[in-house]
């Protein structure tokens, strides 16, 4: 374990935005965690977080505290039956570094979700999703390290997955550190083709679907359309999708539906009557999409990804997000919820 003061976590944050945390503690050795987690409570008063990619944070600020980021790794495999893998890997492994391991030997059902940034730690967290699959689709289990406790084991059914969200994004946020997940992958083929751009792109007519597809042909396309449609963290600093898209139940999506009958919903699926709208389209319909402001603004090619240019402050980029929230509440009547997790708001 190494510990920094007041060391700069600008190479830290998908944002690149410029800032200090009081305690910096790296942990690459799953052992020492206990140790990494009882000396940054030690040094910070109790406020430490913990942190993976650092693609899903904004930090408003200097961070008065201690950062523990999580970088040991490790993927270990193992056939089940039925043609089944059981792939598990440790926290600090890079999301799409397990994506190809997968897809390289031939295995179904990460490949959708290539080229999401971040790492498998948390991945669970948010329960990551990208064309048409969600990580709970394959999720088996993971090791969760609770701040006051031993180590246990949580199951699919105990972990509250849904659409970007989890039990560990709400009541057990920050009391537990997940250190390992595992998921059942496929050896038969189970291409999910059901996002239009791969839909049309694989053509079932032309692959006769499953026996010619392989998985990494799925997970190149989907980088492919990826790298094309959002900006690259490396280039202009960002997050991904700033805000979830909104639910809307019953009565609710019949109005805005009715009002807006131009708006694109999307069916939820196994909810009666719940529908997804496009926060990407109630951004641009308040004019926001391509927005400047100094340093900060939102993506001139994608409404629901908000940018930082360099040299601006997280306080700002989070302002703007605010301003964003309340243009479409008073024009659609709709509450934005932010994807990315606000830090000393
Ligand atoms: C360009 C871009 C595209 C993206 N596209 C998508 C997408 O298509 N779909 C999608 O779902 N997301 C997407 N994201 C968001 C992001 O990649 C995911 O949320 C990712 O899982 C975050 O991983 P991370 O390691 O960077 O988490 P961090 O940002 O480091 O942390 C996020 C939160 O999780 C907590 N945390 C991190 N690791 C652990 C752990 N091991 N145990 C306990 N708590 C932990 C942190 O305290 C923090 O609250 C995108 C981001 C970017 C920059």
């Amino acid at each position: 374990m190494k510990i920094f003061k007041d060391f700069d976590f600008k190479a830290h944050n998908t944002f690149g935005l410029a800032g200090q945390t009081k305690y910096w503690l790296e942990v690459s050795d799953e052992d020492d965690l206990p140790r990494a987690i009882e000396t940054a409570d030690e040094l910070s008063g109790g406020h430490f977080m913990f942190l993976g990619g650092g693609s899903n944070v904004l930090f408003c600020g200097n961070y008065q505290g201690a950062l523990i980021r999580l970088a040991f790794g490790g993927i270990q495999h193992s056939a089940l039956d039925h043609g089944q893998i059981l792939v598990e890997a440790g926290a600090g492994v890079s999301w799409h570094e397990l994506v190809r391991y997968t897809v390289e030997r031939g295995w179904w059902g990460l490949e959708n979700l290539a080229l999401i940034p971040g790492s498998v730690g948390a991945a669970p967290i948010q329960n990551i999703g990208a064309y048409g699959v969600e990580q709970e689709d394959v999720f088996e289990s993971l090791r969760g390290v609770p701040l006051n406790g031993p180590p246990s084991e949580y199951l699919k059914d105990q972990c509250a997955f849904a659409y970007r969200n989890s039990v560990f994004k709400q009541q057990m946020t920050g009391k537990m550190v997940i250190t390992r997940v595992r998921y059942r992958l496929n050896t038969e083929p189970q291409p999910r083709l059901s996002y239009k751009e791969l839909k049309e792109y694989f053509d079932p007519k032309d692959h006769d679907l499953g026996h010619d597809l392989k998985p990494d042909q799925i997970a190149n396309k989907v980088a492919e359309i990826r790298r094309a449609k959002l900006p690259d963290p490396a280039v202009v600093g960002n997050a991904g999708s700033f805000f979830k898209n909104p639910v809307l139940q019953g009565d609710a999506a019949d109005a805005f539906r009715s009002n807006f009958p131009n708006a694109p919903l999307f069916e939820v699926q196994g909810e009666d009557r719940n529908w997804k709208a496009s926060a990407a389209w109630l951004i641009e319909q308040c004019g926001w999409k391509g927005h400047r402001r100094g340093a900060i603004g939102v993506s001139p090619g994608h409404a629901l990804v908000l940018v930082h240019y360099g040299g601006g402050q997280g306080e700002d980029l989070w302002m703007l997000a605010q301003d964003i929230m309340r243009s479409v509440h008073d024009e659609f009547g709709i509450t934005l919820e932010p994807e990315v997790n606000i830090v000393n708001p």
